[in-house]
């Protein structure tokens, strides 16, 4: 996505989770010199309250840190719920022990409502790599030959239990059929479609249709929908070390984690300013995610700006953006959402039955399962897509008796739960 003809802009993910030479993307970012020529620079955060007028930093930080730490001990206590009542729930918990007094509690919890619209990855430090993604990809594309790479091919039924026959006269076991009629024929498939795509698609994709166990994975499964929205601004009303700008709504509190849509303009998590100013220009992208970033995909441009800005209204010399951008995940069709997640109560190996490969009569493995929802370590994450892909390229390597060597040599984190 372009912004002003001159920046562009992540739509999907800018951030390495857990950035170390343990995590393959990180590997291959540095592999491929990209990340020599990352800018990073450490800046501070702004919190702003609903009337215009800078909340404490300190005070704000420190709220802030002990709602993390509610977070980071999430598994003690989470079992059948949310994050988010088991947030709220702590929050209280935590006012009352401090016995702050009746005004101090409230602006505590406001503080503490913005760590629980957040979200929150626990793999390691986290390293933003704004531009860098797309670009590994294109460099990754460039080791393909040419020929072997179709793109824009929609495939609309995946057969895996037949007898192909091409040209030539060879015999194949899987055919894909796509939605300008071509057919691919193959002797194994490796489906890395979504889980949102397969939450609508799954019973009709693959014919015979996949055994009951998968299907229910499907069902069972989450796939939560995250939104960015850019704002483009003529002059910077922030101050230039400023690298993120939280909105306090005063009077909110952890419990009123609703996803009411008319009220999305406060479920935006925060504002992350897209630096350094040189590459960006003045541009902050707003977080949102669940039914709030579904309803942000309706919006008009105008219904955009208008409340983005007046939040920032306590002062009147902030501009209107000279342009706003939002991504619209969960409309786009073959995606249907952002990451895979588990709803409480239900547990991380069904995972492991997505990712199971499918054999036909005559053949093992002719389907086979990658994508970050068929990884319970590392799930939502694009080291998950990747690590998930080598598994099954190993899979098929085993299978033909041959080595690979792949960065999959990168070992998997533990489980914590
Ligand atoms: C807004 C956003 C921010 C994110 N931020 C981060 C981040 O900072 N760090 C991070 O690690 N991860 C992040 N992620 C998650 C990360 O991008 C995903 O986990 C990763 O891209 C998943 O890769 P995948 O290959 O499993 O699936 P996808 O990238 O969804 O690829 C699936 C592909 O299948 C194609 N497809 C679907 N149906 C069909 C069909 N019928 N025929 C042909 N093709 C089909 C789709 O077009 C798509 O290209 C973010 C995601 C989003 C959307």
């Amino acid at each position: 996505m372009v912004l002003s003809g001159k920046s562009w802009v992540d739509t999907g993910a800018q951030f390495i989770h857990g950035a170390s030479d343990a995590n393959p993307v990180y590997s291959l970012l540095k592999q491929h010199n990209l990340l020599s020529e990352l800018v990073t620079e450490e800046g501070s955060e702004l919190f702003l309250n609903d009337k215009g007028s800078k909340v404490d930093t300190e005070f704000a930080n420190r709220m802030y840190e002990a709602g993390e730490e509610i977070i980071w001990r999430k598994h003690e206590g989470l079992i059948g719920k949310s994050l988010g009542e088991h947030f709220a729930e702590e929050s209280q918990q935590l006012i009352q022990k401090w016995g702050s007094p009746e005004e101090e509690q409230h602006k505590i919890l406001s503080i503490l409502h913005l760590v629980g619209k957040n979200y929150f990855c626990n793999m390691g430090d986290d390293l933003n790599v704004e531009g860098k993604m797309f670009m590994l990809k294109d460099k990754l594309l460039e080791d393909l030959p040419k020929d072997r790479l179709l793109l824009n091919r929609p495939v609309s039924k995946v057969y895996w239990e037949g007898s192909f026959r091409n040209e030539e006269g060879h015999q194949f076991p899987v055919c894909l059929l796509c939605e300008n009629g071509e057919q691919i024929l193959a002797d194994h498939v490796v489906v890395t479609v979504s889980v949102g795509y397969l939450k609508t698609a799954a019973s009709t994709f693959f014919d015979p249709p996949l055994p009951q166990e998968k299907l229910e994975a499907v069902e069972k499964l989450g796939f939560g929908c995250l939104n960015k929205i850019f704002l483009e601004y003529e002059e910077a009303f922030w101050e230039s070390d400023i690298s993120s700008i939280s909105l306090v709504w005063e009077g909110e509190t952890p419990a009123d984690l609703s996803s009411s849509t008319t009220r999305w303009i406060k479920s935006l998590q925060h504002f992350t300013v897209m630096r350094p100013k040189e590459t960006f220009g003045n541009v902050l992208i707003g977080w949102c995610s669940g039914n709030v970033a579904e309803h942000v995909e309706t919006l008009t441009e105008q219904e955009l700006t208008a409340p983005t800005t007046s939040v920032f209204s306590g002062n009147p010399s902030i501009p209107v953006p000279k342009r706003v951008l939002r991504t619209q995940w969960q409309s786009k069709k073959f995606i249907q959402g952002t990451y895979t997640y588990i709803p409480p109560g239900i547990d991380a190996k069904i995972m492991d039955k997505l990712a199971e490969p499918l054999s036909s009569s005559k053949k093992p493995s002719v389907v086979l399962f990658a994508g970050e929802g068929t990884i319970k370590e590392l799930y939502g994450t694009v080291q998950g897509a990747l690590l998930s892909g080598h598994r099954e390229a190993e899979r098929l390597a085993q299978h033909y008796g041959r080595a690979v060597s792949t960065t999959a040599a990168c070992s998997l984190p533990d489980q914590e739960n």
